[in-house]
């Protein structure tokens, strides 16, 4: 039994090791990306300043900003072009959340401090996430004005970090 549910165990000491992480949690150009991979799905989990995102960290005023935001969400759902597992994995887009005060999404509050963050989950049902060596990253492409995504993954073998500068895109799941 006890090796049966091992691998259940990643996303839970993810988020454990995300809290203990000395990471900045919010700067601008930049993202955090933490990756769970365990037998059927591999997770991925975004936090992303909303100026990373939009350029402004509060609800949209304008026309132009609301069309911005709906852009923004829409390229933000489209998972299957932002994550492309590798296909060894046999990896489908199962669901998308995402939570921003802001924006209204997910039922987020607003922050108080004047910066807003947009967090996702993006979960991929996969049947044999342990084969993914890599991971292409789309989010340099959808989102212009970030820079760098800081990757923490947790998969059977461990943890790793990374760090994705633009134009970079592969993200290498193998040890
Ligand atoms: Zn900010």
């Amino acid at each position: 039994m006890a090796a049966m549910r091992k691998p259940l165990v990643t996303a839970a000491l993810l988020a454990a090791s995300l809290s203990a992480s000395a990471a900045p949690a919010h700067e601008h150009g930049a993202a955090r990306l933490d990756v769970a991979v365990e037998p059927s799905r591999v997770v991925f989990m975004l936090e992303l300043p909303l100026d990373s995102l939009l350029g402004f960290e509060r609800a949209p005023r304008t026309d132009a900003e609301r069309k911005a935001a709906d852009v923004a969400i829409a390229r933000l759902r489209d998972a299957g072009a932002l994550f492309r597992v590798d296909p060894a994995a046999g990896c489908k887009l199962e669901r998308v959340e995402l939570r921003s005060g802001a924006l209204s999404l997910g039922g987020a509050a607003t922050s108080t401090d004047g910066h807003d963050d947009l967090d996702a989950t993006f979960e991929f049902a996969c049947t044999q996430a342990q084969k993914a060596g890599f991971a292409e990253i789309g989010l340099f492409a959808a989102l212009p004005r970030l820079q760098r995504v800081d990757v923490q993954a947790v998969t059977r073998k461990g943890q790793m970090k990374a760090t994705l500068k633009r134009p970079t895109t592969r993200l290498s799941l193998a040890r």
